[in-house]
């Protein structure tokens, strides 16, 4: 026997529908929203990672899964998508093109070695966008009310935006000055962590959730008084909009984000289940100016993205039951009576797959009140029925278990027969698109 890798899981059966259908109707939003898939690859050198998401990171100094290859290249499974989206918008040069903004959206796994808890693992799924070549207020807002859109559709209602701007670089520069200013007096009270952020980045002391820096933290001095004049209407600006929209929102100043390479407005989308749990951020994101540059790109050209982890909205959906309007259904099943007629009934089944009915078969020589349980289980339109009669007259029994009503049809017109029952919009898989 071989255990899982810790941190890891397999996604398998009806919680792969689940995965699925979630990371799908992301998608459909997205491309609703005008968004393109990148599928870039999960190993990307690692100094990709250092240069973006940041040497001073987490992630980068503790939980990237780094390895020399045989060419001694080090190489990193990728902890997050930005950076290999970006690179690969620079790489290819589609910003040259002159079709900006370039608009992707990304699923996959991403890897980071982390203390498995709930909602966290050590390989696990993101979708996300980015938008790039843009630095106007309302792109990000575009991408804001993607997400809020996306979460919506998968039925999630009370949704918590948290936002915050990190300010423009000198904005921060200056900001990061006070608040070294200030920890400095408190660097003995502060935990061992903090002390690091305090020499690599002080504003991730911000972030910090232990409860004895909690307090010191509270008391520190805010981004809000250190704006530049164009970063505080830049965010006013996004505030306004989003209001516009109907999106709630809430500020909070202690949202800096893990990542480097976020400037100005960053962002978070929160829920409690019914349970009520939290799981963390469903999603997070936000604006950045730099990045672009840093990964070889052109200057000044700025974007703005999130990424949601897929585990979590399972998670949270079937906490709060959100996939119960979801029926994994079958359009028919096929049910011989006697084994003996196995060639018969995956004939017949493999006819109805390949004129778009999704169909499944029982194999098992079980009886027939057990096959037809099975069938109602899998939420089967209609229960096929083969037994001796029915191959001497070369015909089938086809039971409505919807209707709970029963008929024998020629084979040869069971197609035109079940089209006629089935409603064309009623057909758990589509049928042959005109
Ligand atoms: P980040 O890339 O850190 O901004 O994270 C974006 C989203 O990915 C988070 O809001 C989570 O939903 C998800 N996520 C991040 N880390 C993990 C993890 N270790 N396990 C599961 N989901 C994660």
């Amino acid at each position: 026997m071989f255990n899982l890798v810790k941190g890891t899981h397999d996604i398998i059966l009806e919680d792969a529908d689940k995965y699925s259908f979630v990371e799908q109707t992301l998608i459909q939003v997205a491309e609703f929203f005008g968004y393109q898939e990148f599928r870039t690859p999960i190993i990307e050198s690692s100094d990709l990672f250092q240069r973006s998401v940041g040497d001073s990171s987490d992630i980068v100094r503790k939980e990237m899964y780094t390895f020399l290859d045989k060419g001694n290249r080090s190489i990193s499974l990728r902890p997050e998508l930005t950076a290999g989206i970006v690179r690969s918008i620079v790489n290819n040069k589609l910003l040259a093109l002159g079709d900006t903004p370039v608009k992707a959206y990304y699923v996959g796994p991403c890897f980071r070695y982390e203390r498995p808890q709930a909602g966290r693992y050590r390989q696990f799924n993101q979708f996300g966008i980015e938008c790039v070549g843009v630095s106007s207020p309302y792109r990000d807002v575009e991408v804001i009310s993607l997400g809020y859109f996306g979460l919506k559709m998968l039925g999630f209602k009370n949704l918590k935006l948290k936002i915050n701007t990190l300010g423009d670089n000198e904005s921060r520069a200056n900001y990061k000055e006070v608040l070294r200013n200030y920890f400095k007096d408190h660097l003995d009270e502060l935990c061992s962590d903090c002390h690091d952020r305090y020499s690599l980045n002080v504003m991730r002391i911000l972030d910090c959730k232990n409860p004895n820096d909690q307090a010191i933290i509270k008391n520190a001095p805010k981004i809000s008084d250190y704006l530049s004049e164009k970063s505080k209407k830049y965010f006013d600006d996004v505030l306004e909009s989003l209001t516009n929209l109907g999106i709630e929102y809430e500020i909070d100043e202690s949202l800096v984000r893990g990542l480097d390479y976020y400037s100005d407005v960053v962002f978070e989308f929160h829920y409690t289940s019914s349970k009520g749990l939290n799981y963390g951020a469903l999603a997070a994101g936000g604006h950045y100016n730099k990045l672009v540059e840093e990964i070889g790109g052109p200057r000044d050209v700025e974007g703005v993205g999130f990424a949601a982890g897929i585990e979590r909205l399972v998670s949270v959906m079937n906490d709060d039951s959100l996939f119960a309007d979801l029926s994994f259904s079958l359009d028919c099943y096929v049910m011989p009576l006697d084994l003996q007629f196995e060639k018969n009934a995956i004939e017949v089944a493999t006819r109805l797959r390949l004129n778009g009915f999704k169909t499944d078969l029982s194999l098992e020589n079980k009886s027939i009140k057990a096959m037809l349980k099975k069938a109602l289980r899998k939420n089967a339109h209609f229960a096929l029925i083969i037994g001796q009669d029915e191959i001497n007259s070369n015909s089938i029994i086809v039971k409505n278990l919807k209707k709970e009503e029963q008929v024998s049809i020629k084979l040869d017109d069971l197609i035109e027969y079940l089209d006629n029952q089935i409603d064309e919009n009623e057909h758990s898989h589509h049928h042959s698109e005109e």
